[in-house]
């Protein structure tokens, strides 16, 4: 198989001119490169005993990072939790980026692999992991080549023991980026959400005490640790501390990942995104994944940050930001939403295996029963075992409350 070094267009088009069907490897940051410019120096120093488990812990809680992945805990807090369990601990990095419109993580992985691997490796040391396993999703094989190649430059330079980086593959269901059933398919079952209690820092893969980060949270840790907590905690914008990166697409000129501080609104991130495209007129956006429906451009004043959307019956999630415009239909928008549910339910229990195909036979109507589809909203929402449940009513609630015309009248 060839591979080019460069994934540029015209690159790609000459590999696919080829015939070439191997992923194109994008030029990332190496072993080298990353160790000339101070990489590993504080993973380093954490193992030498020059600074202690505690030590970087105070720093990622003085940062107030939280978790990206979606849920926003406090990374810190989740540390501790994992300490107090007895070991041996394990420690699971989700990348398995499913949440429809969030691409920030294949980003970092095609760019800078080290620094969510010196973020790994920080966060395991500091819970004393036995592993450390990377869930990558199926979809991203020019990061799992990365990876690969990394991992084993790691090895080769002895920063890591062979064997204690475990990289593993998704298949292909949203659902197993829900932790636990991450959990439940690394074990190599099927990939259905666990109850809780217990929490999967208490007993994670195999039983054992684990921590489960996303790939952004893994690579803030490193960057906290370099550069200072500082670097989230001394940037404000709208009451709200940190930086955040949002996957933005849909239409505006230029979608991309865009770093911005976290109390950012959707006026900030389409103007980061060069404006709406020459047109199209700002209608309404996808906060933070399907989950988390639609919301009006009458509600652009709000911080883009984790307990910020409550109130507007929404949540900013993994921070996929869908921008719609007057040539969009807010309808066809949350049917779609309804379908992905509908597709990826995992079938466990019946509140949305049945409420999510449901939703979609109801929405596909030309007026949709408000009543109806509010008592079913209710049980998914009430009865469901996970979030993809819980949450799925969001996009019907939010298009019925903000885009009546197109929905129920
Ligand atoms: Fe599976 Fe849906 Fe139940 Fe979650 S809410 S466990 S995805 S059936």
């Amino acid at each position: 198989h060839r591979h080019v070094d460069r994934a540029t267009p015209e690159a790609v088009l000459a590999a696919a001119e080829a015939g070439e069907t191997r992923p194109l490897i994008p030029d990332c940051e190496s072993l080298d490169a990353y160790l000339a410019g101070g990489g590993y120096v504080q993973l380093r120093a954490l193992r030498e005993g020059a600074t202690t488990r505690d030590d970087i812990q105070g720093l990622v809680a003085e940062s107030g990072l939280r978790g990206l992945g979606g849920a926003g805990f406090p990374a810190a807090r989740k540390w501790g939790f994992v300490r107090a369990e007895p070991g041996p601990r394990m420690l699971a990095v989700n990348g398995d980026e499913g949440e429809p419109g969030t691409f920030k993580d294949r980003v970092f992985l095609e760019t800078r692999p080290h620094l969510i691997l010196e973020g790994m490796l920080i966060a395991g040391h500091v819970v004393e992991a036995e592993t450390c396993v990377i869930y990558l999703r199926d979809e991203y094989p020019a990061a799992r080549e990365i990876l690969i190649r990394e991992i084993a430059a790691l090895e080769a330079a002895g920063l890591v023991p062979p064997g204690h980086i475990d990289l593993r593959r998704g298949a292909g269901a949203y659902i197993c980026g829900e932790e636990s059933a991450m959990l439940e398919s690394i074990e190599g079952k099927r990939g259905l959400p666990r109850h809780r209690p217990p929490f999967v820092a208490q007993s994670g893969i195999h039983g054992r005490p684990t921590l489960v980060h996303n790939i952004e949270t893994l690579k803030w840790v490193a960057r906290i640790c370099h550069e200072g907590p500082e670097i989230l905690s001394g940037v404000e914008r709208n009451g709200r501390r940190g930086l955040r990166n949002f996957s933005v697409s849909g239409r505006v000129r230029n979608p991309g990942v865009h770093c911005l501080p976290a109390g950012s609104t959707i006026t900030d991130l389409i103007a980061a995104a060069g404006g709406m495209l020459p047109g199209h007129v700002f209608k309404a956006y996808q906060p933070g994944g399907p989950s988390s429906g639609l919301l009006p451009a009458s509600d652009a004043d709000v911080p883009l940050d984790f307990d910020c959307l409550q109130d507007r019956g929404s949540f900013i999630g993994s921070a996929a930001v869908v921008v719609l415009s007057d040539q969009d239909s807010a309808r066809g928008a949350a049917l779609n939403m309804l379908r992905f549910f509908a597709d990826e339910s995992c079938g466990q229990c019946t509140p949305c295996r049945v409420g999510c195909a449901k939703a979609v036979s109801l929405m596909q109507e030309p007026r949709w029963d408000r009543d109806l589809l509010e008592d079913l909203c209710q049980v998914m929402e009430d009865a469901s075992i996970c979030g993809l449940g819980q949450a799925a009513p969001n996009p019907i609630r939010l298009a019925m409350k903000h885009f009546p015309d197109e929905t129920v009248r």
